[in-house]
């Protein structure tokens, strides 16, 4: 392959990036103007990549041009043309950015696509695909780049977007940068007209840091709104600049505009975001704020200044106090950086603290949309104590599952003496309210906090405390420690105590269980925490709460099941019942069916009943039993 060449070379694009030509060409009609926010958006990037060069000292071709977009139009010709004197393209650069489509950015928009057509082209930005949205407007694009590097050849690029494309050099642009002309298409020809495009661009683009002109006039404003001072910048402004930077077409959810001056200088916009913008889990890494040093941007979305579970924050920060010239790679190193970045971090959780302390019901809209990330802050040791106030649950006491309390809240009505916090974890709140392990609790009238996510779990036992105040599962509960506190709702007793005999009986019944399970259980005990089960299983001390030792256990893809204690409720009718026909007969096969019944009843409460056949065949072969005896007494 020759690496220079003045003939045209044909090139076809991939399969994946014919595939989303051919939706933009063919079916995405609404809301087209958008491929100008994205050409000027490639043509800023390439302007910001040059001051970077620059600023590193590397030798530029050119390097008396301004740095501008120019935006210009033939109504006669049907064409637009932006233009920029970025970093321009070499051959090979044009090959692999244009022709290709970089990372699996194409393969995550056809989803997206999929989901929804029409936020589809809003977003399209979003997946490293923005610059293919041109042709949704145009028949032909012709692309003429120079890149900033001495000595390098003028390239053209044209193609028609539906399979193909050619290059050739060529004599012009003399000088460094990117030329595009858009051959707009017969239905769309109505773009090239200036104040069509000045309404675009003063849209999708005002915030753009470079001039772009149209025709000699500059449209957008290029102040970086981050260093005026708070009282001039009005509420209109600061959502404008929210949209831009975060493709929301909704107003930001909470605004925070700080200047700091000592002991380091930044300035920095931060928006909260309504919703989640990910909830399908797409695009994991487009998070990050956008660093400035002097208004130079330096990095778009810097992943080190925010940690990730505050990573839903949208925004810029810019700092007189670090050098121009910093690099990417060096940045994490750099002192100056860290201070600001704590300081950033300080300032999103001091807001959400004023934010909770003054608007509750607000506060729990911020967490409904957030939690999910924002749950990932448990292992942020350094900002432990701002961070726990800030998390939410549902609890036992509370009126359904919507409804959510603090840390806080939970301490002001704990019993007097309580000196731990409880908490369960299940599936839902139906599945923990039936949950055994509850039962003595809910007679005790103590509450308990109920998480739903698999990610509570680690994070509870992570966090370990709350002030002086231990974090335990139920089911890791020493339950001595709970003997200082009353039963408020008295067991309302169906049976008589165990008279002496019959407790020896009882302590039988449990050995003999123990001989049918073998090595399933570790022992099987008597319960003091059951009411109205009859049975269930608890973790020997591994310190461990059975639904941790489940986590694990599937991410280990560990299918065994682990050595539980069974405890029993020796004043549940079925345990009644089954202790009288044990003193009639101990080896009759009632007790035996009814003990491994019991226990995998159990184990499937706890998650841990891989193969349900057995349990089924058996509950089937009670149910007709019982259907046999409840006819023959009918029939009485
Ligand atoms: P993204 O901007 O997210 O990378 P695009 O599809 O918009 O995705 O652009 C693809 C790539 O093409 C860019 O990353 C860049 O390398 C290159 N490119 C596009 N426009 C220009 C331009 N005006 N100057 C230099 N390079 C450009
Ligand atoms: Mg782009």
């Amino acid at each position: 392959m020759t690496d220079t060449t003045n003939e045209t070379s044909k090139f076809e694009f991939k399969a994946e990036t014919k595939q989303l030509l051919d939706i933009l060409v063919h079916s995405l009609y609404t809301n087209r103007e958008i491929f100008l926010r994205e050409l000027i958006s490639n043509a800023s990037d390439a302007l910001d990549k040059l001051r970077f060069q620059s600023n590193k000292g590397t030798e530029i071709a050119d390097s008396d041009l301004d740095l501008e977009i120019k935006i210009d139009f033939d109504s006669e010709k049907n064409t637009i043309t932006v233009q920029d004197t970025g970093i321009g393209m070499t051959r090979d650069e044009i090959i692999a950015n244009i022709g290709t489509i970089a990372k699996s950015g194409s393969a995550d928009f056809l989803q997206q696509l999929q989901e929804n057509k029409e936020d589809a082209n809003n977003i399209i930005g979003k997946f490293g695909v923005g610059f293919y949205s041109v042709f949704m407007v145009a028949d032909k694009v012709t692309i003429k780049t120079k890149s900033f590097q001495q000595e390098a050849k003028a390239i053209q690029w044209e193609s028609d977007g539906l399979g193909t494309y050619e290059i050739i050099e060529i004599e012009e642009p003399k000088k460094r940068g990117t030329e595009i002309i858009i051959h707009l298409k017969e239905d769309t020809k109505d773009y090239a007209e200036k104040y069509r495009l000045e309404t675009i661009i003063k849209k999708h683009s005002n915030f753009i840091s470079f001039p772009i002109k149209v025709k000699e006039d500059q449209i957008n404003t290029v102040s970086a709104l981050w260093r005026e001072p708070k009282s001039n910048v009005k509420k209109e402004q600061y959502d404008e600049f929210y949209k831009f930077l975060s493709y929301d077409t909704d107003e930001p959810f909470e605004t925070i505009h700080v200047s700091v001056d000592a002991p380091i200088q930044f300035s920095c916009i931060l928006f909260i975001p309504k919703k989640d913008m990910d909830l399908f889990g797409f695009n994991r890494d487009n998070y990050g704020l956008d660093l400035y040093v002097r208004r130079v941007l330096i990095q778009h979305q810097n992943k080190d200044l925010l940690p990730e579970y505050l990573s839903f924050v949208k925004g810029v920060v810019d700092s007189e106090d670090l050098p121009l010239n910093i690099s990417r790679e060096t940045l994490q190193e750099n002192a100056i950086f860290s201070k600001i970045a704590t300081s950033v971090t300080n300032q999103v959780l001091s807001h959400l603290a004023k934010l909770a302390e003054k608007d509750n019901d607000k506060y729990n809209q911020f967490w409904k949309a957030h939690n999910k990330v924002f749950k990932l802050g448990y292992s942020d040791f350094t900002n432990k104590e701002k961070y726990e106030k800030l998390l939410r649950f549902n609890s036992s006491k509370c009126e359904g599952k919507d409804d959510i309390i603090s840390f806080e809240d939970y301490v002001a009505r704990m019993k007097e003496d309580q000196k731990e916090i409880y908490y369960k974890t299940g599936a839902s709140r139906e599945s923990i309210n039936q949950d055994p392990h509850l039962e003595i609790f809910k007679g005790k009238d103590l509450e308990v906090l109920y998480l739903y996510d698999p990610i509570d779990e680690f994070a509870m036992s992570s966090l370990n405390k709350y002030k002086d105040f231990e974090l335990k599962s139920v089911d890791q509960v020493d339950l001595s420690s709970l003997d200082k506190f009353e039963f408020t709702e008295e067991k309302d007793k169906k049976v008589e105590d165990l008279s002496q005999d019959d407790s020896k009986h009882f302590d039988s019944l449990l050995a003999k269980i123990k001989s049918y399970l073998g090595d399933k259980v570790k022992e099987v005990q008597e319960s003091k925490r059951l009411k109205d089960s009859p049975a269930c299983l608890v973790n020997p001390e591994t310190g461990m709460s059975a639904t941790m030792q489940k986590i694990m256990q599937q991410m280990n893809k560990d299918t065994s099941v682990p050595q539980f204690i069974l405890e029993i409720n020796k004043d549940h009718i079925l345990i009644r019942n089954m202790l009288e026909v044990f003193k009639k007969d101990s080896n009759d096969d009632y007790i035996k069916n009814a003990s491994e019944q019991i226990y995998e009843s159990s184990l499937l409460l706890e998650g841990y009943l891989v193969d349900p056949h057995n349990l089924v065949s058996k509950i089937n072969k009670m149910l007709e039993d019982s259907s046999n005896w409840y006819v023959a007494s009918k029939d009485k």
